[in-house]
């Protein structure tokens, strides 16, 4: 098992999006296991078909779904 990390001199760029990662909110720990924070969006919103829907869009990571109405 080889670490590559190591060997590589990471660029500051780099560097930033590990600090980011590690200091990840826990609000977001749970949109990985798959509890987004849903908040509905206002306005009329449809779907593929143009039926009218519900959109959701989760505060914390930003997924959207769409809810028959
Ligand atoms: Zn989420």
């Amino acid at each position: 098992m080889t670490d590559t990390k190591q060997s590589t001199a990471p660029m500051d760029g780099e560097l930033e999006q590990k600090k980011k990662k590690k200091s990840e909110p826990d609000d977001k720990a749970q949109c990985r296991h798959g509890f987004h924070d849903y908040v509905e969006k206002e306005g009329e919103h449809t779907d593929e078909q143009g039926k009218p829907v519900k959109l959701f869009k989760c505060s914390s990571c930003g997924k959207e779904k769409t809810q028959a109405d």
